[in-house]
């Protein structure tokens, strides 16, 4: 029943932990999903603006300390003189995408970086992530890359998704060879983000549904633990005298003389019954029969003295005693002692005289070394030692003598 109680509670633990790794994970896989959002949004925004800049073969802007000429940007219109104090140079998308890059760092530390397996300007050389992600582009099997990096320090979500050739683009990029709808390179945008410790209200919802659950498991699992000893002890304890029944006695009986075997040590068996009941049963009735019956069941026990000793009902108004490792002489002490200890109880039996009090005979048994005998012969000769003492005008003690 404990191991069952055991199981039961390592089983709900199993669940509940299982739960909460479920949960955590669905957390992270939804946590995932908003970054992945987050950072497809940025891209698309960039290829907007991109698209919008190529619609235009490019905008032109006043060349300033930071906004110098494009080296790598060929053509007859570059740089176009506006006046003396006024020279614009002309932006294309990839050049724009850089500036734009520049701000977004500045600002909320989001980082775009433009990049090709074949890059025109050196600083546009794919790192080693980006030339993985364009890799898999090319091979077909994904159009958009999102995962988690994580350093000692700090966490980031990378994306990548790829940058198709369309027809403005080629005014630049025909030399390397590139065809409309070709994959030219990517766009990553790598967006630092803190991971959140792991949901406290998830944590402590399990916890409490753990401890609900565990409380149940204990109190029904307890009242379960008592109703099964109950039922058990019911089963092998009379309910009238509280002293084990006779099928208790049957089990111990055979334990016994199989340990007096092995040990080769005296086993020495008592049949006690109590004297004239019938005639008590008549005058102070069958209630009155029951209490005494119960009295005398534990006067009985109480005359016992090792915990090895052992007594039961064996039927009616009579009792059974085992006494292990007893010879003869120690077996008539106790008998003894339960014969004196029932007249010390005085119950009042005006039918069983001469004493006009309630007594008990006892037969007893013993079976010693080397003498093998079966248990079903010592019980018989205990009871034929009981006769004996009721023939001999009850209320005392006989051996069987072979
Ligand atoms: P003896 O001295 O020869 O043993 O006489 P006795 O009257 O005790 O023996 P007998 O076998 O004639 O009667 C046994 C009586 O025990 C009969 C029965 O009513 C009574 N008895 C057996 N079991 C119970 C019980 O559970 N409760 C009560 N009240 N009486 C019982
Ligand atoms: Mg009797
Ligand atoms: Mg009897």
């Amino acid at each position: 029943m404990k191991r069952a109680l055991s199981i039961s509670i390592a089983l709900w633990f199993s669940l509940i932990s299982l739960s909460l790794y479920w949960n955590l994970l669905k957390n992270r896989e939804q946590q995932t999903a908003v970054l992945m959002q987050t950072a497809r949004s940025f891209f698309q925004q960039v290829e907007i603006t991109r698209e919008w800049n190529a619609s235009h073969g490019g905008v032109y802007v006043p060349i300033t300390d930071i906004t110098q000429p494009n080296p790598y940007l060929k053509g007859p219109r570059r740089e176009l003189q506006v006046d003396t104090s006024l020279t614009l140079t002309q932006i294309n998308p990839a050049f724009m995408t850089r500036q734009i890059s520049d701000i977004a760092k500045k600002y909320n530390n989001i980082q775009f970086h433009i990049t090709s397996l074949k890059p025109i300007r050196p600083e546009n050389v794919a790192t080693d992530r980006e030339k993985e992600a364009l890799r898999i582009f090319e091979s077909g099997t994904a159009t958009e890359i999102g995962q988690i990096i994580s350093t000692d320090s700090v966490s980031s979500f990378f994306y990548m998704a790829p940058l198709l050739t369309r027809a403005p683009c080629l005014k630049c990029h025909a030399d390397q060879g590139y065809k409309e709808g070709d994959i030219r390179g990517g766009i990553s945008v790598t967006v630092p983000f803190t991971i959140p410790p792991p949901s406290l209200h998830l944590i402590i919802g399990h916890l409490l549904i753990g401890g609900v659950g565990l409380a149940g498991i204990l109190f029904f699992g307890l009242k379960l633990t008592n109703v099964y000893t109950m039922v058990k002890n019911q089963a092998v304890i009379d309910a009238l005298t509280g002293v084990p029944n006779r099928r208790n006695f049957s089990e111990r009986i055979l334990e016994e003389v199989n340990r007096h075997r092995r040990q080769k040590e005296p086993l020495s068996v008592l049949m006690c019954d109590i004297d004239n009941f019938k005639g008590y049963n008549d005058t102070y009735g069958h209630s009155a029969g029951d209490v005494c019956l119960s009295k005398i069941a534990q006067t009985i026990k109480k005359s016992l003295r090792r915990p090895s000793d052992f007594c039961a009902r064996y039927g009616g108004e009579e009792f059974v005693i085992i006494l292990p490792s007893t010879n003869t002489t120690g077996a008539l002490s106790v008998a003894v002692t339960i014969i004196e200890n029932v007249r010390e109880l005085a119950i009042p039996h005006n039918q069983s005289p001469p004493s006009l009090q309630v007594t008990v005979s006892i037969g007893v048994a013993t079976a010693e070394m080397p003498q093998v005998i079966s248990h079903e012969a010592l019980i018989k000769e205990a009871d034929m030692a009981l006769y004996h003492a009721k023939n001999s005008g009850r209320n005392c003690v006989k051996v069987f003598w072979n």
